[in-house]
C-alpha cells in the first residue's frame, strides 16, 4: 500500500511516518510545504528504509497538488498538513483560513479528480483520512465528553478552521462520493513537538531556569495521548476505519495545564535538579489567559475503541518522562528551533493581529 501524508514533516505528521515505516511494509510519500513547524530532521532514518518519497509543496497548489498525486498513484491520503498553533491563529488567523479550509478543499477537489480516474479494486480500497481535532467540539464544562455526533461549537480561529474543514471533507463523501474519514483527537505530546506548545516549552523553560507562563489559574484541561498512541489509532481508522464515519481518538489522560506543569517540574527536579536544590515549581508564573480559552476537552474513546479495538497504551505519567528524557537527550534537535525560530516569546494575545488571507 502506497500512503500519502500531508505534513508529514510536522510533529504528528512525522510520528505517523515512523510508525507505518517501522511497523508495517507500507510506502509513504511525504507532502510538506515545510513552515516554520516543518523539521526533516523527525524524518532522518525514513530515507534508509527505501519506501518513502518527500515532495516540498504547498496543499494550496492545485497543480502541485494533482501532478504529486498522478506521479505516484497513492492508495490512500492521510491528510495532516495544517496551521496548528491556537495563539498563533488569534495573532494571524490568515494564514489558518488559507491552509486548513482552502488547502483542504484544494486537496480534496485533487484527490476526486485522481480516484474518479481510478478502477476497479483499486477506487473502492481508495481512502482519504482526515485528521482534526476535539477542538471543533468547543468547551466542555466540570462533566461529559465529546462523542462523534457532539456538535460542533469551536471557539478559536484555528478550532474553527478545522471545523470548516471536517465539514468540506462530510460534503465531498456525501456529494461526490469520495471514501472519506474523520478522526478528532485530544492534545498529543511527545518527542520532536515544535518548543510553543504547552509541554515541551514547559521542559526547556526549566532546563534554562526560566519563567514557567501558565494561562489564567492553569485550571483548564485537556485530555493528554502520547504520539506515538495517535500514530498506531490513526493507522487503525485508515485501513479499518469505515467510509463516511468519524472516530474520536483520546488518551483517558485528563489533567488541567497547572497539573501537566507540576508535573514536569518534578520530573525535572528528579532528572536534572536545579543548582542550589530549589524546585523547578518556583518557576511557575501565572499569566494573562488565552482570549477565548476554552475550559475543558474530554473525549468519550468508546466507538474507536469498541469498533477498531485502540486504547491506548501509554498512562500519562509514563509518557511525560519519555517525553521529558527525550527533549533532555536530544538538543540537538530542538536547538536550532529555539535559536532561529521561536525563542519562547508569549504569543495569542491578538496584539499583531493580522488580516489578510494571502
Ligand atoms: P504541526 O504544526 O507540527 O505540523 C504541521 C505540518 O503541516 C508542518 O510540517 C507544516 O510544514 C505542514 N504544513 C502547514 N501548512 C502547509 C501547507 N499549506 N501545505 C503543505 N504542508 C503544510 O502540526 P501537528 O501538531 O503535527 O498536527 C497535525 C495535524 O493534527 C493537524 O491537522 C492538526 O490540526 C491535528 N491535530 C493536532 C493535535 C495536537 O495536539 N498537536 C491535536 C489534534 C489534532
Amino acid at each position: 500500500m502506497k500512503i500519502l501524508v500531508t505534513g508529514g514533516a510536522g510533529f504528528i505528521g512525522s510520528a505517523v511516518i515512523r510508525h507505518v515505516l517501522a511497523a508495517t511494509d507500507h510506502t509513504v510519500v511525504n507532502v510538506d510545504k515545510l513552515t516554520y513547524a516543518a523539521d526533516l530532521r523527525s524524518l532522518e532514518q525514513a530515507d534508509a528504509t527505501g519506501r518513502y518519497a518527500f515532495e516540498q509543496a504547498d496543499i494550496c497548489d492545485a497543480a502541485a497538488m494533482q501532478a504529486i498525486l498522478q506521479r505516484h498513484q497513492p492508495d490512500a491520503i492521510m491528510h495532516l498538513a495544517a496551521e496548528s498553533h491556537v495563539d498563533r491563529s488569534i495573532d494571524g488567523p490568515g494564514d489558518f483560513i488559507r491552509t486548513n479550509i482552502l488547502g483542504t478543499y484544494t486537496l480534496l477537489d485533487a484527490a476526486l479528480g485522481y480516484w474518479r480516474g481510478l478502477a476497479g479494486t483499486k477506487a473502492e480500497a481508495f481512502r482519504f483520512h482526515h485528521i482534526s481535532t476535539d477542538e471543533v467540539f468547543g468547551a466542555l464544562g466540570d462533566t461529559g465528553q465529546f462523542v462523534e455526533d457532539t456538535p460542533y461549537d469551536p471557539s478559536s480561529p484555528y478550532s474553527a478552521s478545522k471545523a470548516s474543514s471536517d465539514h468540506l471533507v462530510r460534503a465531498w463523501q456525501r456529494t461526490y462520493g469520495l471514501p472519506t474519514v474523520v478522526s478528532n483527537c485530544s492534545n498529543n505530546y511527545g518527542p520532536y513537538q515544535f518548543p510553543e506548545k504547552l509541554i515541551p516549552l514547559t521542559i526547556l523553560n526549566c532546563r534554562a531556569e526560566k519563567p514557567l507562563p501558565v494561562y489564567g489559574t492553569g485550571s483548564n484541561v485537556r485530555d493528554w495521548l502520547f504520539v506515538e498512541d495517535h500514530a498506531a489509532a490513526l493507522a487503525l481508522v485508515l485501513t479499518r476505519g469505515g467510509v463516511g464515519q468519524s472516530y474520536n481518538i483520546g488518551g483517558n489522560s485528563e489533567r488541567t495545564n497547572l497539573a501537566v506543569v507540576e508535573t514536569i517540574c518534578a520530573l525535572m527536579d528528579r532528572l536534572r535538579p536545579r543548582a542550589g536544590g530549589a524546585s523547578h515549581r518556583d518557576l511557575i508564573t501565572f499569566v494573562t489567559d488565552r482570549p477565548g480559552h476554552d475550559f475543558r476537552y474530554a473525549i468519550d474513546a468508546g466507538k474507536i475503541r469498541d469498533a477498531l479495538g485502540f486504547t491506548p497504551s501509554v498512562d500519562f505519567e509514563a509518557g511525560l518522562e519519555r517525553t521529558v528524557a527525550w527533549y533532555l537527550g536530544n538538543e540537538a534537535w530542538w536547538r536550532p528551533l529555539v535559536d532561529r525560530q521561536y525563542g519562547g516569546e508569549r504569543l495569542g494575545l491578538a496584539g499583531a493581529r493580522k488580516t489578510a488571507v494571502r
